[in-house]
């Protein structure tokens, strides 16, 4: 069984219900919908088909809403792009007007300060002017690092400030149509502060909000982030950009490790097999680096442009799928730097989670199962990384989605059951069903009593399959 996740961004190369079928069927976990692209009728469409699929194949599906957040994008030129050598000199302007080959305009120039010497990278990176004159509003700027500039490319200020609000107008009404759909989880963006992060989770009471760090500011400011954030992205894309590419991978070691240690969901993103797009297979360095973001801890791995607008989209995540079962049958798999004790909130949880996998290392069990209302005692075994799998029964249909993002964790469902001796049996005859034990199998439980009384995890039971006791 597959432990860590795969996630897929939803585009016109997946637009039907077959196609999107097939992604589930390949092992996609969770579809991402990214509200930097598309418009609400595609989105709205997306969602039914993942849901529907979901349904037929009876599997727990979640739908990620990505939101934009303060990106700057560049305007447009006649002709669709325009091309800079070093050395040239160009004109930035505020605004969305029509730019040339000596001036590009740049919406919200004005909120970035910058100064003499700073750097402006657009279009991820590739090209890269320094400001020779700021008046606060227009830049003359020379080319250091050419390319060609299409248009709405991105536009990264490294090392400067940017006064525009982290959310947006358009995310606002994005997440705000998101409800409607009912999406599991939101990314956020750029953000850099647990402020941004609060102001996210305002609008989606109830909805877990990933952070995506992305950014100098973001990554400087992980650990307050990730008190109010429920999980970070390393988005790679953007933050190799922001830092330097050479940086990105302990950066991606820190924030897996720092959102692992805290309990929080952590996610590896971008660029994972970027040569599917156009291949049937990945490079052997693609597949290394799948492998390595398993090893360094991802509760889920993601595909953008593969899933999204690549050529072969169920191939990509059938090649993910078998990447991470082999990364987790390394001796290395779930061996990163211990941690200790989680989540100063939830001590009983934690402690018997906690106990609950050492007993399931210690005899070697197959399985450890968990009771849970919100999803979060599954959480916590999982972020021990045990090597049983773990079977989380819930009553909520919510709690069931969002459980596809842990790692090793199958989420089940269960109607609710007024004692103890109700649960223990109803999960042992379910697993007994789904051949995932045999009579005399050990396996341990985790539950709150009493049951149905949103109770904090408090419950170890060490359980033998067909036995009474
Ligand atoms: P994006 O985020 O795909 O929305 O840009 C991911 C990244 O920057 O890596
Ligand atoms: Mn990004």
């Amino acid at each position: 069984m597959r432990k860590t996740k795969i996630i897929a961004t939803l585009g016109p190369a997946v637009a039907s219900h077959e196609a999107i079928r097939d992604l589930i069927e390949a092992g996609m976990d969770v579809a991402r919908l990214n509200f930097s692209h598309g418009d609400y009728d595609s989105h709205r469409q997306f969602a039914e088909w993942v849901r529907q699929a979901a349904a037929e194949q009876n599997k727990p599906v979640a739908v990620l809403q990505d939101i934009q957040g303060p990106r700057i994008r560049v305007g447009t030129f006649d002709g669709g792009a325009i091309p800079l050598e070093p050395g040239d000199e160009v004109m930035l302007r505020p605004g969305e007007a029509r730019g040339t080959p000596s001036e590009v305009f740049i919406e919200n120039l004005q909120a970035a300060r910058l100064e003499e010497g700073s750097r402006v990278l657009m279009s991820d990176g590739l090209i890269a002017v320094q400001i020779v004159e700021w008046d606060g509003e227009v830049a003359r700027a020379e080319c250091i690092e050419g390319g060609v500039l299409h248009d709405h490319k991105g536009v990264a200020f490294p090392g400067s400030i940017v006064d525009i609000p982290a959310v947006s107008e358009k995310d606002v009404a994005d997440l705000a149509f998101g409800r409607t759909l009912g999406v599991d989880y939101v990314a956020a963006s750029f953000v850099s502060s647990a402020f941004d992060v609060r102001r996210v989770k305002n609008l989606v009471p109830g909805t877990p909000v990933i952070a995506k760090v992305e950014s100098v500011v973001g990554y400087e400011n992980l650990d307050e982030i990730l008190q109010v954030a429920d999980g970070a992205m390393v988005a790679r894309g953007d933050l190799g950009v922001e830092l330097s590419f050479e940086a990105v991978p302990r950066a991606q070691h820190e924030i897996l490790h720092r959102s692992n240690a805290k309990a929080k969901i952590s996610i590896t993103a971008t660029e994972m097999l970027e040569s599917m797009n156009h291949s049937t297979r990945p490079t052997r360095a693609e597949v290394s680096d799948v492998a390595a973001a398993v090893l360094d801890g991802s509760d889920a791995v993601m595909l953008s442009s593969e899933t999204a607008v690549g050529r072969y989209p169920a191939r990509a995540v059938q090649a993910m799928a078998r990447i991470c079962v082999e990364a987790e049958a390394s001796p290395e798999y779930g061996r990163g730097p211990e941690i200790h004790f989680l989540e100063d909130r939830a001590r009983f949880a934690s402690a018997t989670a906690q106990a609950c996998v050492d007993a399931a290392e210690n005899l070697e069990l197959r399985a450890i199962v968990a009771f849970t209302e919100s999803g979060s005692t599954a959480r916590l075994i999982s972020k021990y990384r045990p090597h049983s799998d773990i079977f989380a029964y819930t009553p909520h249909e919510g709690t069931f989605r969002r459980m596809a993002l842990y790692s090793g964790v199958t989420a089940l469902r269960f109607a609710s059951v007024d004692s103890t001796d109700k649960m223990i049996a109803h999960a042992e005859q379910n697993l007994l069903e789904l051949g995932i034990v045999e009579p005399g199998d050990g396996v341990v439980m985790a539950a709150g009593i009493p049951p149905n009384q949103a109770a904090t995890t408090n419950l170890m039971k060490l359980h033998s399959i067909g036995s009474s006791a």
